[in-house]
């Protein structure tokens, strides 16, 4: 076996037990058989197939394509000098390059990295959270860091895989200290979600936390209450639930994520875990 197949495949098993330990975590003791399509072709991992499932797409000053979630290439000329993550297709590269070096709150002047998106520019489940931590602001990709990890986890658990969902967060730029964005912020930078919203269309969108489920739902109401319930913002259907960090923190929370992440996968066609 060459050394190539040797990583794909050890990738693909570390991925594999990563999801099988947050379904576990979640409380699930079942997991259903997948249900063969007629006239589908078996699935085989190539590790080739497997490289293009984990690639994630990377500044670079040049035009490229990206595969949207039909299969039809997207041709997206790339801005020189901004970071260009999250911007696969012309609608979401258009809301990328007006935003540009963006100064239009005081976040802009303590970040390392403007912090757009990532994911299918044409996903069906769109995930927000509250703004960029640490790790986001230097790598400039949404949810890298050990909530990420987790929220990775949490996705391939519901029968996707991270780059068939778009992530985005409620403000682009990291709050000084990791404090909640303030209205002022907000208020600058939600309009820019809103049309990320609108550009990738999505059927679900999940709020992650109560700071992202507060901002986009007008309320105070406190998480705890507004999760498994679905809920609209932009025309679109919501369900709030915890956070992956407040996850690390409460493992025991993981049951209620999972029960809300059923419910998601429910409304999109797919089969939960039980
Ligand atoms: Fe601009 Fe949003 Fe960053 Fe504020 S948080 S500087 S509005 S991109």
């Amino acid at each position: 076996m060459s050394e190539e197949r040797k990583r794909a495949l050890q990738g693909i098993a570390a991925e594999a037990l990563g999801h099988l330990a947050w379904l576990q975590d979640a409380g699930v003791r079942e997991i259903p058989a997948p249900v063969a399509r007629p006239g589908a072709a078996p699935r085989t991992a190539s590790p080739q197939g497997a490289q293009a499932m984990r690639a994630t797409s990377t500044p670079t000053p040049t035009s490229t394509s990206t595969s949207t979630s039909t299969g039809r290439p997207a041709a997206v000329s790339r801005p020189s000098g901004l970071n260009d993550k999250g911007c696969g297709s012309p609608p979401l590269l258009a809301i990328r390059q007006e935003l540009g070096e963006c100064t239009r709150c005081k976040l802009s002047g303590g970040r390392t990295t403007l912090v757009f998106g990532v994911g299918n520019p044409q996903a069906e489940l769109m995930f927000v959270g509250e703004g960029p931590g640490a790790d986001e602001d230097v790598q400039g990709e949404p949810f890298v860091g050990k909530a990420g990890q987790l929220l990775t986890r949490m996705i391939e658990a519901m029968g996707y895989r991270r780059e068939q969902v778009y992530i985005a967060n409620v403000v682009k730029c990291r709050p000084p200290g990791n404090r909640n964005p303030e209205p002022d912020e907000i208020e600058a930078c939600e309009p820019f979600l809103r049309r990320q919203i609108e550009a990738v269309g999505p059927k679900v969108i999940v709020a992650l936390g109560k700071f992202a489920a507060h901002t986009l739902l007008r309320t105070a109401i406190p998480i705890t209450k507004l999760r498994g319930t679905w809920s609209t913002y932009a025309g679109v259907k919501l369900m709030p639930t915890f956070h992956p960090a407040y996850l690390l923190r409460s493992p025991d929370e993981k049951a209620k994520a999972w029960a809300d992440l059923q419910l998601v996968m429910v409304e999109l066609g797919k089969r939960p875990a039980r």
